[in-house]
């Protein structure tokens, strides 16, 4: 099974919109593995969003994943990096589609709910970056056989 890094941002958290996201993953069949109350540090952020450290909106960024706490979650699936990203919606909450979490709460490219991984490697990478091996807690689901076929829980 798979494991993908979902990050409940600031905006999220004020709107109080942390529990819908929580509850869509879980219905979905996915399932909550590790989770944590953080406050984004500059260092974090700027290892976190390299790939954005030369944008005029950068700061903008920073801002707004330090105005307040985040909550940083791991989800486990079969496919659970692509699962999730489906979920997440194109990265404009204005362009994303309805049905998806950005598309039905939010209306910005910056503000837009939730980050979640884009691709396996970057996953691990993720995870490691804000979760340590005692962060994990796995459990047994007793619903496996409800959510998957038998070849599908690998
Ligand atoms: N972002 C922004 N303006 C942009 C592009 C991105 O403020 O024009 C922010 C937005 O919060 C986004 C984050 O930077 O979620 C990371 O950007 P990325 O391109 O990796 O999008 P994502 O993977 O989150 O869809
Ligand atoms: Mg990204």
């Amino acid at each position: 099974m798979e494991r993908t890094l979902v990050i409940i941002k600031p905006g999220a958290l004020q709107r109080g919109l942390a529990g819908e996201v929580i509850s869509r993953f879980e219905k979905k069949g996915l399932k909550m593995v590790a989770c944590k109350m953080y406050r984004m540090t500059k260092e974090k952020c700027a290892e976190h969003y390299a790939h954005l450290l030369q944008r005029p909106f950068y700061p903008w960024l920073e801002r707004a994943m330090m105005a307040a706490p985040v909550i940083l979650t791991c989800w486990e699936g079969k496919d659970a990096v692509e699962v999730v990203r489906a979920m997440t919606g194109a990265t404009n909450g204005r362009k994303a589609v309805p049905g998806t979490i950005r598309g039905d709460y939010s209306m910005s490219g910056q503000e837009n709910i939730i980050h979640t991984s884009d691709s396996l490697e970057n996953a691990a990478i993720e995870l490691k970056r804000f979760f340590n091996e005692e962060d994990y807690f796995p459990y047994d689901t007793p619903l496996v056989d409800f959510l998957y076929a038998p070849d599908e829980k690998e």
